[in-house]
C-alpha cells in the first residue's frame, strides 16, 4: 500500500509500558508490579469523579452535549475566562493536534526545545512540517529566540514545567519571550504540570487569563490526566483568544469528548481537596527521591512536576537499569531515546517509592546494574 509520503517516515509515540505487558513477559503478579512510568496520579482520581461517572452511566446511549457547557463553564470560572476562550479535547493531545493542523503544512516549521514532550514533533511531522530544536536539557529561551529569528517557525512550543525533565521556566521569562514574538506565530504553552509548579513555587505559576488578554498569539494547554488523575478518560483543554479558538473549532471532530469524560472532569475540578492532598504527597515524596539520588551519586533535575529525572552519567546505563527494574516489576521511563542517559520516575505512593528504592539499592550495590 502506498501512503501519503509524509507518513512514510513518521515516528510514533512510545507510551510507558503497561502493567499487562510486564505480567505477560516476566510472569510477575499484577499486584507486585509498580508503574512509575506515565506520570499518572498514584492516588487515582477524586472519589467524587468516580461517583459522578457511576451515576451518569445511564446516559451512555446518548451523544454527548457537544456544547460541553458544564465543563466549559466550570473551567471558565476556575480560570476567569469566557467559555468562548476554551476548547476541550480528548486529552490536551488532541488540542496539540488541532493546533498543528490549523497552522502547519508541507514546508512549515515548528520550534521546540530538544528534550520535550514527544507529541509536538509527531503531530507537526504528520502535517509535513519540519522541526527546529533548541539544544540543551532545559529550555533556553535566548537560544529559542535566536532560532525563531533565523527560521520564522509557524508554531513555537514551550512546555512549563517540561516533560520529561521536570524543570520549569519562570513566568516572567515566559511572558517576555512571548511578547517578543510576532503575533502571527502561534505560541503553544503547555501547562500539563502547572498544578504542581504553582504549588511548589509561585514564580512558576502561570495565569492563563491574564496572558491571553495580553497575547493574541498564545494557546495555553491544560489536562485532567496528571494532577486530576483522569488519564484514562482523555480530557484536556486549550485557553486562548477567541480568534484562535474559532480556528481550532473548524477542525474539531464533533463529539470529541465522551459524556462520561466530561462529567468526570467537571467533578474532579470541583474537588480541590483531593488535588491538594496529591500535591502535598508528591513533594514530600520528592524529597525522598532527592535524598536517595544524593546517596548514590545520581544527578537530579530540580522538578516542578509529579516525576523526577535521574541523570545516570558516571553511575550506570539508563537502558540496562530500566530493563533490570522491569524484570523486578518496576516500570520507569528510559530517556535514552531522547539522547540522555537518564530515567524518569513518576512519584508514587510512599510504599511504592520504598519498593523502588529497595530494588534500586540492590541493583546498584550488586553492580548487576
Ligand atoms: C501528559 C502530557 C500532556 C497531555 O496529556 P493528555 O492525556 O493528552 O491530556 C501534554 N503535555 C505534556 C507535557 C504531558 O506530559
Amino acid at each position: 500500500m502506498k501512503f501519503n509520503p509524509v507518513i512514510e517516515h513518521l515516528k510514533t509515540y512510545e507510551p510507558g509500558k503497561p502493567i499487562e505487558l510486564v505480567v505477560r513477559e516476566f510472569g510477575i503478579e499484577p499486584s507486585q508490579i509498580i508503574k512509575l512510568a506515565s506520570n499518572e496520579n498514584p492516588y487515582g482520581c477524586s472519589p467524587k469523579a468516580e461517583e459522578a461517572v457511576r451515576k451518569a452511566a445511564e446516559l451512555m446511549f446518548r451523544y454527548p452535549d457537544d456544547t460541553m457547557r458544564g465543563l466549559k463553564s466550570a473551567l471558565a470560572g476556575r480560570f476567569g475566562v469566557e467559555n468562548s476562550n476554551l476548547i476541550i479535547g480528548a486529552g490536551s493531545d488532541q488540542v496539540i493536534e488541532l493546533a498543528c493542523r490549523a497552522k502547519l503544512y508541507g514546508g512549515a516549521k515548528i520550534l521546540q526545545s530538544e528534550i520535550t514532550f514527544a507529541m509536538y514533533q509527531i503531530y507537526a511531522s504528520q502535517c509535513g512540517a519540519s522541526i527546529i530544536k533548541a539544544p540543551g536539557v532545559a529550555h533556553d529561551l535566548d537560544v529559542m529566540f535566536d532560532l525563531y529569528r533565523e527560521h520564522e517557525p509557524e508554531i513555537i512550543f514551550v512546555c512549563a514545567p517540561n516533560n520529561p525533565t521536570g524543570d520549569c521556566l519562570d513566568r516572567v521569562d515566559i511572558e517576555n519571550f512571548i511578547d517578543a514574538i510576532d503575533r502571527d506565530t502561534l505560541i503553544v504553552l503547555d501547562g500539563a504540570y502547572q498544578e504542581y509548579a504553582a504549588y511548589k513555587d509561585g514564580s512558576k505559576a502561570l495565569d492563563p487569563a491574564a496572558m491571553i488578554a495580553k497575547f493574541p498569539h498564545l494557546l495555553y494547554l491544560g489536562t485532567f490526566s496528571k494532577a486530576y488523575g483522569l488519564g484514562g478518560m482523555r480530557v484536556g483543554y486549550g485557553i486562548a483568544d477567541e480568534d484562535i479558538i474559532k480556528g481550532l473549532y473548524k477542525l474539531r471532530p464533533p463529539f470529541n469528548v465522551t459524556t462520561l469524560s466530561l462529567i468526570a472532569a467537571e467533578a474532579a475540578l470541583a474537588d480541590e481537596e483531593f488535588v491538594r492532598m496529591t500535591l502535598k504527597s508528591c513533594f514530600e515524596q520528592m524529597k525522598e527521591y532527592e535524598a536517595f539520588a544524593e546517596k548514590f551519586g545520581i544527578g537530579v533535575i530540580d522538578s516542578y512536576t509529579n516525576f523526577v529525572t535521574y541523570l545516570l552519567e558516571g553511575v550506570t546505563d539508563s537502558t540496562e537499569l530500566s530493563d533490570a527494574l522491569l524484570r523486578r516489576g518496576i516500570i520507569v521511563r528510559d530517556l535514552k531515546g531522547y539522547g540522555i542517559n537518564a530515567i524518569r520516575i513518576t512519584i508514587g505512593k510512599p510504599e511504592e517509592n520504598l519498593r523502588f528504592f529497595e530494588e534500586m539499592e540492590q541493583l546498584l550495590d550488586s553492580g548487576e546494574k
